[in-house]
């Protein structure tokens, strides 16, 4: 009975809420067997029949009830790398912080050192939730990732990552590690637990130092051919324009990103900050609300397109810049008026996120608890591992 009740565990474990038929193929054992240890396992509280349907039974047949881990015994942790901050959150199964936490990195940091630091915030975040050691970590990157060889692409948007995949990432932070772009995960994380909930069709837009987007379509997150949807920041706006760090020049952001628009007030501002900048618009400065209108402006000519493109009902804003709030969101939504098909087309809605920069963290979360099992699969994006088929 010890060794079938480990098979059963691992078998829930590797690939999520199973069916007691599939729990007997996955496990190897007899279904007498299964029957039996899944019986002192729900005595006991470690597993709960779920209503979690697999698309392949909705094909065969009638729903079957399946086994999971009881939620407060399963979680995952989501990790965001940004440019010079890392931040680990750990969350129960339905998606619940149970601990938040993070550190500072050092500017232009490498690879190495960025790991090295985020598996000390890593293992105390999960320390501070008082759980185990969850089995797995989904992980934000600030550039292009390619998902589905599971690592980063070389680019000069994120210099020094470049060949590091999830092996690399496991072995640094000491558990299992499913990587995604952080605009993309921004996406998810809104669609999943924020301000997209309940909305097939999103695009979230990272206003942040770099400008990315994530697309949901039909609830599902689309990266595309090595992750490259939604890079929005590097759509040419001027062909003249100042070298972007993508090395091309004249990209969106040269003109809008954070740095750019403090680049444009500094010659009459002191402002080093985005806190800075905010508190200037704060106290009314026309100048900074004319720099921070001009660039959402400028982001909401490129999203405009994207709507043409997408038909998305709903764009979410995040980022940085999303707590300049109206300025934003008006210029936006004054550009997307402008250029959609009159009375043939649907403006989409703008708004801000809901989970203020916790968005990419719990993107993270719900792709680690998705390669769990513990999300309905059409909210999910691809599994990294197959799953048993219905029996
Ligand atoms: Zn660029």
């Amino acid at each position: 009975m010890g060794t079938a009740r480990h098979r059963i565990l691992s078998a829930i474990r590797a690939h999520g809420p199973l069916t007691r038929a599939q729990l007997a193929r996955a496990a190897s054992l007899a279904p007498s067997t299964v029957t039996e240890v899944v019986q002192a396992l729900a005595a006991e509280r470690t597993l709960v029949e779920t209503e979690i349907v697999r698309s392949e039974q909705r094909r065969t047949g009638p729903k079957s009830r399946a086994l999971a881990f009881e939620p407060s015994l399963s979680a995952t942790v989501g990790v965001d790398f940004g440019f010079r901050t890392v931040r680990a959150l750990v969350a129960d199964a339905s998606g619940t912080p149970l601990a938040d936490g993070r550190a500072e990195l050092p500017a232009d940091y490498g690879a190495d050192e960025g790991l090295r630091i985020a598996r000390q915030l890593v293992d105390e975040v999960i320390d501070r939730a008082g759980v185990p050691r969850p089995p797995n970590a989904g992980v934000a990157v600030p550039g292009p990732i390619d998902t589905q060889h599971q690592e980063v692409v070389a680019s000069s948007i994120l210099p020094g990552w470049a060949g590091y995949d999830s092996a690399a990432f496991e072995s640094a932070l000491g558990l299992p590690v499913i990587l995604e772009n952080d605009a993309n995960l921004a996406a998810l994380g809104e669609h999943t637990y924020g301000a997209g909930r309940g909305v097939a069709n999103t695009l979230t837009i990272k206003f942040h130092s770099g400008i990315g987007a994530g697309v949901i379509l039909h609830d599902r997150l689309v990266s595309g051919i090595r992750g490259g949807a939604g890079e929005i920041g590097h759509v040419e706006v001027d062909p003249q324009g100042p070298l972007c760090r993508c090395g091309k020049r004249g990209c969106l952001d040269t003109f809008a990103s954070v740095p750019a628009i403090l680049a444009t007030l500094r010659p009459h501002r002191e402002v080093d900050s985005v806190g800075e900048l905010l508190a200037l618009l704060e106290a009314g400065d026309a100048g900074a609300e004319r720099c921070i209108r001009d660039a959402a402006l400028a982001v909401g000519r490129v999203a405009s397109t994207a709507a043409l493109l997408l038909a998305p009902e709903r764009i979410i804003i995040v980022g940085a810049m999303a707590r300049a709030g109206d300025v934003v969101t008006d210029a936006i939504r004054e550009v997307l008026e402008r250029q959609a098909i009159p009375q043939a087309h649907t403006v989409p809605e703008v708004v801000l996120g809901s989970l203020d920069d916790r968005h990419s963290a719990m993107g993270a979360v719900a792709i680690g608890l998705g390669a769990q099992g513990w999300l309905p699969e059409e909210s999910t994006p691809r599994r990294p591992e197959s799953t048993p088929r219905a029996g």
